[in-house]
Order: C-alpha cells, then sequence, then structure tokens
C-alpha cells in the first residue's frame, strides 16, 4: 500500500503586509521528500501521527512536502504553486491520501487555499480516500468539505493536540480503507466572524461547543470539529462551521453539525470581542501595577504577531507614555532598519532612532509616523535563543540581529524579524531580565500566556490599531458574503436544526 502523506500549513491575513514566501515555510523554507519525512520525525505535528499510523500499517510513504509559515499576508503565488504542485504530482497511483494542512490559507492565486488543493488532488487520483487534519482556525468551504472522505480539526486553542487530532484522522482514513467503517462529512458553517480571544478552548462558548463535539463523539459520531475561523481574511466566509464525520448516515452528519451550529449561533455574543479603549487599558494597567512586585502584562492584541502582525507599531507604548509609565519591557519590534544604526551606532552608544510604524498600512486607513526616541544602546546580539519554557522546549529561534534600546523609561528589543514571544529569551538574548520589569509590552495574543502569565502581577488586553485589531470594523472587508454577524443586523435564529432534521 502507498500512502501519500504532506503538511502545508498557513493561517493567512489578507490584510497584513508581511510577505509570506518559500523561504518563510520552516526554519530553513519548506522541505521535500526524504527532508519532509525526516522533520516530522518525533514531532507533535499531524503530520508525524499520520507517519506513524502508516507505517505500522505497513504502508509506503510518499512525503513530498512539509511546509509551515507563521501567520502572515498571502501566500506569494510562486511558492502556493510549487508547494500545491509537488503535493499533487505525487497522488496519482497511491492508495490513501494524508494532508495535514491548516484551513485559513488565502494565496496570490488562490482565495481558497486548501480547497483548491484538495480539488486537484482528487481530480488527480479519483477515487482515493483522502483525510485531513485542521486547525481550529480553519475557514471551511463546500470545496474542502466536498473533496475530502474525513476531516478532523484541533480541539484545543492553544493548540497542543495536532498530533491526536492527525491520528484521528488517519485512523478514519484506514477503518475506511479496511472497510470497517463508512465515513462521511458534512458541515455547517455559520455566519458568524469569531474573535481568536473567544476561541481558547478552555473557557467560554467555544469550551462548551467543543465539550458539545466530544460528547457527540462519545455517543458514536465518528469526528466532530467545531472551527472558530479566522476572521482576518477578505474572503467569502472567515467564518465558524462545524464538521461532522458520520459512520455511514450523511443525513445524521448534517443533522449534528446543525444541532450544534444552532446551539453555537444562540451563544453568538460569547464569541464576539468587546474592545476597551486602548487609554483605559493602560490606565487600568498603571492601578494594577501599585504595590505589585511582579510586572503587569500589555498584550498589543492589535499587532498580535501570531495573527500576522507588523511587530512595528508603536501606539501602546506611545499611550504607556504618555499616562507617565515607565519601567516598560518592549518586544520584540521588529525594525530592520533601526537595528542597522544601532549596529553602526554600537553598544554604548546614544542615539536618537525613528521606531517602528516602518509597514505601511494604509489599506486598513492607518498611518501613523516612527516614534522619535533617544536612548542608549544597551546590548547587541544575534537573536538567537534556545527555548527553556514549556512551549517548543529546546527548539532554537532566531529573531535576526537585535538590539536593545533603553530610554528613560522603556528598555526595548529591536529586531530584525518579527517574532512571536515564545520564551523569555526573546529578552534575555540581548540581556533583558523581563521579571525585573514593572510592565512587559508584548505582541501576542496567546502563546506568550504559558511562560510570561506565570511571571506576571496582572495581565491588560490593549486594543491597538495595527493590522490584527479586535475592532473589525476597521477592515475594508470586500469579499466577505453578508449579513455576517457581528458586521451587521442578524436573525435571532437561523433555523439550522428545523429545515434540516431528518
Ligand atoms: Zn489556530
Amino acid at each position: 500500500m502507498k500512502v501519500l502523506i504532506a503538511r502545508l500549513n498557513h493561517e493567512t491575513n489578507t490584510f497584513s503586509p508581511v510577505p509570506t514566501t518559500l523561504a518563510d515555510f520552516g526554519p530553513e523554507g519548506a522541505t521535500f521528500d526524504e527532508a519532509a519525512y525526516r522533520d516530522n520525525q518525533g514531532m507533535r505535528t499531524a503530520m508525524s501521527a499520520f507517519i506513524d499510523l502508516a507505517e505500522r500499517h505497513g504502508a509506503t510513504l510518499v512525503t513530498p512536502v512539509s511546509a509551515s509559515a507563521n501567520p502572515s499576508g498571502p501566500v506569494d503565488a510562486a511558492a502556493y504553486t510549487q508547494l500545491t504542485d509537488r503535493i499533487v504530482a505525487a497522488a496519482p497511483g497511491c492508495d490513501a491520501i494524508l494532508l495535514d494542512l491548516h484551513g485559513a490559507m488565502v494565496a496570490e492565486n488562490s482565495a481558497d487555499g486548501e480547497g483548491d488543493l484538495l480539488r486537484r488532488v482528487r481530480a488527480a487520483a479519483p477515487g482515493v480516500p483522502i483525510a485531513v487534519a485542521l486547525d481550529l482556525h480553519g475557514n471551511l468551504t463546500d470545496a474542502m468539505v466536498d473533496n475530502a472522505d474525513v476531516m478532523v480539526g484541533f480541539k484545543t486553542y492553544p493548540h497542543v493536540d495536532m498530533y491526536e487530532t492527525g491520528e484521528h484522522a488517519g485512523r478514519l482514513l484506514f477503518d475506511l480503507l479496511a472497510g470497517r467503517r463508512r465515513p462521511v462529512t458534512r458541515w455547517r458553517g455559520l455566519p458568524l466572524m469569531s474573535h481568536t480571544l473567544r476561541s481558547a478552548s478552555f473557557e467560554g462558548a467555544m469550551q462548551r461547543a467543543i465539550d458539545t463535539a466530544r460528547a457527540e463523539e462519545g455517543a458514536g459520531a465518528l469526528a466532530v470539529s467545531i472551527f472558530a475561523g479566522f476572521s482576518l481574511a477578505d474572503i467569502s466566509a472567515p467564518c465558524m462551521s462545524v464538521v461532522v464525520v458520520d459512520d455511514g448516515s450523511p443525513e445524521r452528519a448534517q443533522a449534528t453539525a446543525d444541532r450544534i451550529a444552532e446551539r453555537i449561533w444562540a451563544e453568538r455574543d460569547a464569541f464576539f470581542y468587546r474592545s476597551e479603549p486602548l487609554a483605559q487599558s493602560i490606565a487600568r494597567a498603571r492601578q494594577l501595577s501599585q504595590g505589585a512586585s511582579r510586572p503587569v502584562l500589555l498584550l498589543d492584541h492589535g499587532d498580535n504577531c501570531m495573527s500576522g502582525g507588523t511587530c512595528d507599531t508603536m501606539g501602546v507604548l506611545q499611550e504607556a507614555l504618555a499616562q507617565g509609565l515607565s519601567g516598560i519591557g518592549v518586544g520584540p519590534i521588529c525594525d530592520p532598519e533601526a537595528v542597522a544604526r544601532m549596529f553602526d551606532a554600537g553598544e554604548g552608544a546614544t542615539l536618537t532612532v525613528d521606531l517602528g510604524n516602518k509597514r505601511s498600512l494604509a489599506h486598513i486607513g492607518i498611518d501613523e509616523a516612527p516614534m522619535r526616541l533617544t536612548g542608549t544602546v544597551r546590548q547587541l546580539g544575534d537573536g538567537c535563543y534556545t527555548v527553556s519554557g514549556p512551549t517548543y522546549t529546546g527548539q532554537r529561534f532566531n529573531m535576526g540581529r537585535s538590539a536593545r534600546f533603553e530610554t528613560e523609561a522603556a528598555s526595548i528589543v529591536v529586531t530584525e524579524r518579527t517574532h512571536e514571544h515564545w520564551d523569555v529569551g526573546v529578552f534575555e538574548c540581548v540581556g533583558l531580565d523581563p521579571r525585573g520589569c514593572r510592565f512587559l509590552l508584548l505582541k501576542s495574543r496567546m502563546y506568550c500566556r504559558p511562560v510570561f502569565v506565570p511571571m506576571s502581577a496582572a495581565l491588560v488586553e490593549c486594543d491597538s490599531a495595527g493590522v490584527t485589531s479586535s475592532d473589525y470594523s476597521r477592515f475594508p472587508f470586500v469579499h466577505v458574503a453578508r449579513p455576517v454577524f457581528p458586521l451587521d443586523e442578524m436573525p435571532e435564529r437561523l433555523g439550522f436544526a428545523d429545515e434540516c432534521r431528518p
């Protein structure tokens, strides 16, 4: 038995000016064939689960691609074509196909990155069963669901069940091949643009929806997945959805999806994030810091690295300085131009720099000048560090050349690349101890939390002007099908369950 296994992951923020090229799909770019196989060995990706399963079944593996890029702007057309062509070309002659995809990929030449890929894979290998593992933030489409036999999404956010999701999808596909199960997949999309800060699986309405999905699985459904969707994409439905795989009954699959969708709809307000004005958030942070012996976190979710943020907006720092905050640890701010100036000046030099706001955000109506700051170049470094904390433990990251720039009120880490706060290493690699700061300004929503929350006195979510702003009215959506929540007035009930009860 010959099994095709591939990984192609990207969450696309179509408003982000951060480019996504072939080189961005891995530490050294995408990997192919034997290297793609090696890259997933001993990992906790869905692809590594596919490999383990296929090997247990004694299959011959074909692994044309392993490619995963951080969230950023639309995938470069040449990169999308090359990566998908390799997968499609490997499909003929295979007996099963297992794909580790994200679900919210938009390319310059494809508004439905996964849907177009799956359609081509199916056409290249008609009748060959296809299983897909997806991220919880996938934006589902008919093309995706219609061209797969099994589709399973993560049940956790932060995502800690990638491997288990791959194992789940793969197991169902091997059951299908063995004739033990007859998986049929149906889905229901909701006209609901959720917010990533409301898609955490450990609280609120998302947790309740996922609990329901698990209960349906316990009651006999083969797989039930709740997709929060990824709203920062100007496509027809950057929305929530429910996907159900049933054993043999399309009617039952649809009814289950509809029932859960109706329940989510009734709780739609809980998926909406109400932003607090920035000045108010900073004032609150200031209060929370009174008498605190640990830093107060300022999470700048309007410029969130892992949603395609440019990591160079200065709104939160500006407001913090205006309100007289001091002892602020900031960064990483991505500004290669400022880094070059600091390296030219050298450690110990006093400098006036124009920092941040270098990427044009005019397309979403934001036009801010860089912030002029005078300070001292305290430490320079190569921006490399090894994670000591719980997420990606032991992995080596590279932020590009980095500098610690110290002003009267803030200690700012400036880097050549955008970078998520996976670890205290982002500060320590240029000699800043984050625990010693009164405030920590992080361009992160969720991924910084396992490391930085335990060392902090409090956490304040700050909504700034940026490509990941929580105020959706800021974005010029053109392709989104209307009406949609929360942009439009919507009916109280959608009536899915009534229309579709078998
Ligand atoms: Zn996700």
